[in-house]
């Protein structure tokens, strides 16, 4: 069974097949840098880090594009209001790309800790200009955009005439043009220069107080927000990627306008075959956002309490509380949720240190390439304990297979690690599995724990609170005069490079200096 996904463009599920396999292009729209990211920021990442995750463990030559928007976003979809990271910076009094840089850094340390490996290219929006500009110009020359007073608008009542075989603009988020124009807010600043309210913005002219601003052959300005993914995926994955990813929050206008930009410009595609959409994280039912201020700061979240939340929650266990919904379901956030996840998150981690713990050194390979779908269940002769494991083994990938349906996946892993924990009570049992099978299944768990899913261990106990119980037994030993237990401590903690100092005020602990 292949891989199949739910593409937002044809409104079905279809089986993924590379347009250059074995390579893959996966672009995923990143943040706008202008402020901290909060809870409903990190799905996305998540969700596509798992996806291209299971991309590389399918054999796939994954590359992984996750911009950064440092310049062109605008307070409001309809191209006025201020940029956003001009905002950011006026208020702190310090240069855009300052206020830039430092919600990069702090993006780029919360994915890590999320477990989300570092995209291959993370281009930047204001690094892209001349490319930006480019596109535009072959929009124009098709005849699509047009210019006043500086800004160059998109056509997209002329769009509709010249691609109606390619379908038209609204044809992603499947809004009819009565939709469209009931969502348009006619009247507000800068919209009298568009011919059309759908029309949207490709470079807005810098006014004089403006400081992010770049030549171009309309005279001094930006780029419009959704020019540079359009520029940036073709630049890097070429004029059709494989897979596009977001929010469902940016199905429309964001990717919509891409699809008519790349449609519209010397590509002539829809810029990805599939069109992936992740869904919200909610509050009480109601979608966590920045303008309605019910977000969770991930930075928050880590350390707790925070908003709705009673207490803190580490990063795997919010990666795990992600991956526990299917990524086009809505999820809550709560919790009775979050510790749920957390119960969760361990029971898996146990399940390594179970696996450790039982004797799997058999010769069977589960990352060979007629096992990357799970160990193979029809070689040689199998025992039925063998076989009803490798049954078991076998089911995550059919789950990740079926539209990356991560809580069924982790569903099975529970399952399989059941029948670890029967198997570890049972010598018996464990005999006739056999140690190829007991192996395969093994690295299946690890594999799709660890490389797949992305969970890591994280560090188990605050190793300051043990130590401070290591001296509290040191000194009821000594007080006992037990001399040969207060040697074994000390030896121990040595060994560790921590040295033990009877002091006046109580028993201490110093790094050895040795
Ligand atoms: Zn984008």
């Amino acid at each position: 069974m292949s891989l199949s996904l739910y593409n937002t463009l044809t409104r079905k599920k279809e089986e993924f097949q590379p347009l250059h396999a074995p390579q893959v292009g996966v672009y995923l729209c990143g943040p706008t840098v202008y402020s901290e990211a909060h809870l409903g920021n990190a799905r996305g990442p998540v969700v596509f880090d798992v996806l291209t995750r299971y991309l590389r463990h399918l054999g796939y030559q994954v590359r992984y594009v996750r911009n950064i928007t440092d310049v062109g976003h605008l307070e409001s979809d309809a191209d006025t209001g201020e940029d956003k990271m001009e905002k950011a910076a006026r208020a702190a009094r310090i240069e855009p790309m300052q206020v830039a840089q430092h919600f990069t850094n702090r993006y780029r340390q919360h994915m890590l800790a999320l477990g989300c490996l570092p995209p291959d290219i993370e281009p930047q929006a204001s690094g892209h200009i001349i490319e930006q500009v480019q596109v535009i110009e072959e929009i124009i020359a098709n005849g699509l955009a047009y210019e006043v007073n500086g800004s160059v608008y998109f056509d997209v009542p002329g769009y509709n005439e010249q691609h109606d075989k390619e379908g038209r603009y609204g044809k992603l988020a499947n809004r009819s043009i009565e939709d469209q124009l009931a969502g348009t807010r006619v009247g507000l600043e800068g919209q009298s220069e568009k011919r059309s309210p759908l029309d949207f913005a490709l470079w807005k002219k810098a006014s004089p107080e403006h400081i992010m601003r770049w030549p171009s052959p309309w005279g001094e300005g930006f780029p419009g927000w959704h020019l540079e993914c359009s520029a940036m995926s073709r630049k890097y994955l070429g004029e059709l990627s494989d897979i596009h990813g977001g929010g469902l929050d940016l199905m429309f206008p964001h990717h919509e306008c891409e699809i008519a930009q790349s449609q519209g410009s010397h590509a002539h595609t829809d810029e990805a075959r599939f069109w992936v959409h992740n869904n919200m994280i909610t509050v009480n039912g109601t979608k966590m956002s920045k303008s309605l201020g019910n977000f969770v700061l991930l930075g928050d979240l880590f350390t707790g309490p925070t908003g709705p939340l009673a207490f803190g929650y580490s990063p795997m266990v919010v990666r795990f509380f992600l991956m526990q919904a299917h990524y086009r379901s809505p999820v809550d956030v709560s919790d009775d949720a979050l510790q749920a996840a957390r119960k969760g998150y361990r029971k898996l981690m146990n399940g390594l240190r179970l696996l450790d713990k039982l004797d799997v050194s058999g010769s069977l390979s589960v990352g060979s390439e007629e096992n990357k779908n799970g160990p193979a269940t029809d070689s040689q002769q199998l025992t039925a304990e063998a076989t009803q494991l490798l049954q078991l083994a076998a089911k995550p990938a059919e789950f990740l297979n079926d539209d990356l349906n991560t809580p069924r996946a982790m569903a099975a892993l529970f399952d399989l690690l059941k029948r670890f924990n029967t198997l570890a009570a049972n010598p018996a049992a464990l005999a006739e599995v056999g140690p190829e099978a007991l192996a395969a299944a093994a690295g299946t768990y690890r594999t799709f724990v660890q490389d797949v899913l992305g969970l890591r261990d994280e560090p188990r106990a605050n190793a300051e609170q043990l130590l401070d119980l290591t001296l509290s037994f040191y000194s009821e030993a000594k007080a006992d005069k037990a001399y040969d237990k207060v040697d074994v401590i000390r030896a121990a903690l040595k060994s560790q490079g921590i040295v033990i100092k009877d002091t006046k005020a109580g028993v201490e602990w110093a790094y050895s200096e040795e």
